[in-house]
Formats: structure tokens, sequence, C-alpha cells
């Protein structure tokens, strides 16, 4: 008989990890246990009344390749979706009003410089702060730092508290003087490392960004993001059908991992679920999330439940409103907009979702997504709708100069639902995958180790897949 293999948990990561140890061992019994009744954790679509809402994960990159491989392997690839390609101008709130973000400006640093110098978002000493970046010296050791400190000492503060800091937040819902550069943006040290200046480092590839935009304008490349027509919950229900209907068990969770001896020096795993009922495996595979993760392994493996436990988890809201296009007086060509810290309010960022993406919505209407909470406000996460709704409300109202009451509302909430990858990250990683060369049979996938994207999840999984099946092989 062939090898038994568990998978815990079937997010994405564990959807990944299955498909792919069903490719590599396809004699062998692999069981996915899931808590809940559906494929796909965090991955939830609703659609309704021609509008589609997505509760959490809005679309993925693609300049990695791992989302789209799994696209291509599930024959979803004529369903993916690129991104409108007409205006995509990001905002950025300042004193209750949104102004283009500077041209060419990506994440840590100008690609272009004249953006720069005509912005209203920066005073004048902003910008000769920043201006100085092109004659700053490169930091020589390999010390990690947070995203706020590289920014500030390349930058300037105020390109941090004005620019920076709310785009990082948009993506992390983090906070940028704890989250790692090493582990979250490791490129921009390394073109520090390079060309010294990040704004001649950025302006060299420039000529590169040209390129790609006109591959993309003329369909030889997809966009930056992607997603999916009948959306992302489609990739996990998808993955589950390519499993088969005997693999994933639906209202299973894990209560507890137990290490047994095995033969040949490498550990069998015992799982017992909620009910009391235990099952063993010659391998396991855990894609579950840092907080459930680290309780389960305390005992059977002390170092795995050290690393989850030192990954903070930030909690945070979507709030999706449909509005006629004429209650929304202020016209914004543009994917979507960020809010400082310093701005105050509850509004981390917010996205035209039926510009970037025109099925989302029936002709006439705007689908907006707003983004709220995060490490400035974790607790609005858990906040009743009727409250955060109203709160939402009142800050969307001045600053789109929206008018009275949305034709439809979609509220997520998800505490403790982001990982943090804090200053250190890297360090504790390595120091979990040396105690985990030491456990053939066990791979750990998700989002608490090398990114929290889609693409990376998907490959933390089948790189799971891998370890224990070549385990399986040499064995
Ligand atoms: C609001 C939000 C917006 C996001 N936006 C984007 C985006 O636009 N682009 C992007 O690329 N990424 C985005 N992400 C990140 C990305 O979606 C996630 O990191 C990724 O989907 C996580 O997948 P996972 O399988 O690792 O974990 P999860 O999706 O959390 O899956 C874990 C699974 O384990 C199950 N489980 C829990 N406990 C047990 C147990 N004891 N036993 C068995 N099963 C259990 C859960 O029910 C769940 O199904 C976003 C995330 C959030 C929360």
């Amino acid at each position: 008989m062939g090898s038994k293999f568990i998978v815990l948990g079937a997010g994405i990561s564990g959807l990944a990890a299955a498909l792919r140890l069903r490719e590599l061992v396809p004699d062998a019994r692999v069981r996915l246990w899931e808590k809940s009744n559906r494929p796909g954790g965090v991955l939830r679509t609703v659609e309704r009344g021609g509008f589609q809402f997505e509760q959490s994960t809005d679309n993925f990159i693609t300049f990695v390749p791992w989302g789209l491989n799994l696209c291509e392997k599930l024959g979803l690839t004529d369903r993916l979706v690129r991104t409108n390609n007409r205006d995509r101008r990001t905002y950025v709130a300042r004193r209750g009003k949104l102004y283009p973000l500077p041209d060419g400006f990506m994440m840590l640093a100008p690609t272009r410089l004249w953006p720069m110098v005509t912005t209203p978002l920066l005073s004048p000493l902003g910008k000769a702060r920043a201006g100085l970046e092109l004659f700053l010296p490169r930091l020589t050791d390999e010390r990690d730092e947070s995203i706020a400190q590289f920014a500030r000492r390349r930058l300037g503060r105020e390109v941090f508290d004005r620019i920076v800091e709310p785009l990082l937040s948009g993506i992390y819902a983090g906070d940028a003087e704890k989250i790692s550069l090493l582990a979250t943006l490791p490129r921009f040290r390394e073109m520090e490392k390079k060309d010294r200046s990040l704004i001649l480092a950025m302006t060299k590839t420039q000529k590169e960004a040209r390129r790609a935009k006109r591959e993309e304008e003329s369909g030889a490349r997809y966009s930056m993001f992607v997603t999916l027509r009948e959306g992302l919950s489609r990739l996990a229900e998808k993955c589950a059908e390519a499993l088969g209907e005997d693999v994933i068990q639906y209202r299973r969770a894990a209560a507890r991992v137990d290490r047994l001896p095995g033969e040949s020096g490498a550990a069998r795993w015992r799982v017992t679920d909620e009910s009391g009922a235990a099952e063993e495996a010659d391998a396991l595979i855990c894609a579950l999330p840092s907080p459930v993760a680290g309780a389960l392994f305390t005992e059977s493996v002390p170092e795995a439940a050290r690393y989850y436990d030192a990954i903070e988890q930030t909690g945070c809201a979507v709030v999706s409103l449909a509005f006629r296009d004429e209650q929304i007086r202020r016209k914004f060509k543009g994917m979507g907009f960020v809010v400082p810290t310093r701005e105050g309010g509850s509004i981390i960022a917010g996205s035209f979702s039926s510009h970037k993406y025109p099925h989302r919505a029936p002709a006439g209407y705007t689908l907006l997504r707003i983004f709220v909470g995060g490490a400035r406000a974790p607790e609005l996460a858990e906040m009743p709708d009727a409250p955060l709704l109203e709160r939402v409300l009142t800050e969307i109202r001045p600053l789109l100069g929206a008018e009275g009451e949305p034709a439809d509302v979609e509220i997520s909430k998800w505490p403790r639902g982001m990982p943090q990858y804090h200053i250190g990250h890297l360090d504790r990683l390595a120091r979990l995958n040396r105690a985990l060369e030491r456990e053939p049979t066990l791979a750990l996938c998700g989002n608490s180790f090398t990114g929290v994207g889609l693409p990376n999840c998907i490959h933390t999984g089948e790189e799971a897949a891998e370890k224990v099946a070549k385990w399986r092989v040499s064995e």
C-alpha cells in the first residue's frame, strides 16, 4: 500500500500542497482536513445583483509564476482577467483631499523625477530632502531594518509619512515601523547595495517598465495583477474538483498533533480531530494560519510552535460599497487611493473595484472596496456591521464626494487575518528551517513564511509537497 499523507487546512496553500502531492506520488493516500465546509480559506467571492464582491483577496501578482501556473494547470487561463489598462493612477489623501501619487513612484522610491518636483503632496523642503537621496552613501552592513527606518534614511520623513507609509499599509495592513525590509521588500536593499542611490537605480529600470507597458497594452503579457472572471473562490473550487471527493474532509478540525517514532529514523504523525478521532500518517503538511498551527505543535515540535507564536497578526475589514455613478460627485480616474496614518480615520485604502475590473458591477454603478483597520486599528475587524458601515460612510462621503446611501453593501472581517513579518523574521525563519531539516516527514506552508500573497502561498504549498514526497521517494 502507498504512503499516507495528511494535509491540514484547505486554504489555497493546503490545496496547492495536496494537488502537488497527488502529482508527485500518485499511489499515495492524501487526506486534506478542513475545519469549515468549503475550500479556499480566506478566498471568498459573493455574487449578487450583478455585483461581484471579493471578501478578501482582490487579485494576484503576475511577476512571480506560481499563481498563473496553477491557473494553467486547472484549465483556468482563459478565465483570467487583466486590470483595465486605462487610468491606472493611485491617489493619496492629504488634508481630506485626494491627490495623484507622483507618476512612476514604486513602493519605496520614485522612478521619475519631474512628477516628484511637481507633486502637491510634498512641501519644497520635503522634495529637497528626497532629492538628497541621489548623493547619500550606501549602508554597508547587512542588518535588517524596518521599512520606516529605510524610507526615512533614504528619502526623508515627509516622503515616508505622506507616500511610503500609506502605500505599505495598503498592502500589508501593518505598522511600517516594525515591518522588516529584508523580509518584505529586499530588492530595495539590493538596489542600494548595487547602485548606492534608489533614485538612480529606479530611473535605470524605467526603460524596462516602458517596454513592459507597451507589451501589456498589445496583449503580449499579463498586467501586473490579474483576477478570475468568476472570482477567486473559483480557483479554490477548481483545486477541490481536481483533488476529487475522497481527498478533502470538510468540518474536520485538527486539535492535536503527536510525533511518533518511525522506522528509518523519520517521525510518523498522529493527528487528532476535535471529536477525538485520530489518524496516523507517514508525513504531515501543515497549511494552517499561525495562531492555530502554533498551538498544535507546542509539544510535538516546539521549534515550530515558537516560530508561529512569534508572528504577530493584525486584523482588518473589507467594506464593499455599490453606488450609482451619479452618487459620486468627484470623478477619479484611477485604480484606488491610500490614506496616510497621519490623516487620521479608519480607512487604510480603497479601490475603485469596478474601474479596475469592469465585470464587477453593472453599467451605471461604481463598486468601491474600502480596506479598514490593520495595525492602526485592528479592533475595527471585530466591530459590528452597522457602526462600521456608518464610520466608513462618514469618512468616504467627504473624500469622494459620495452622496446618499449605497445600493448594496458587503462587509467581511478578518480579525487576526494578516500575518506581519516584523524585523528579525528572516533570522527566525532560518532557525526554523534548520530545525525542520531534522524532520523530513513534516512540512509547513502558508502565509507565515515567505510572502502573504496568493502566488507565494501556492509556492510554499508546492514546496511542502516536494519536501515530503522526496523523503517518500528516497525512503
Ligand atoms: C482581507 C485580505 C485581503 C487580501 N488581499 C490579497 C490580494 O489582493 N492579493 C493577494 O495575493 N493576497 C491577498 N491576501 C492574502 C492571501 O489571500 C492569503 O495570504 C492566502 O489566501 C492565505 O492562504 P492560506 O491557505 O495560507 O491560509 P487560509 O486561507 O487562512 O487557509 C487556512 C485554512 O485552514 C482552515 N483551518 C483553520 N483551523 C483549522 C484546523 N484546526 N484544522 C483544519 N483546518 C483548519 C481554515 O478554515 C482555512 O480554510 C489577502 C488577505 C486578506 C485577509
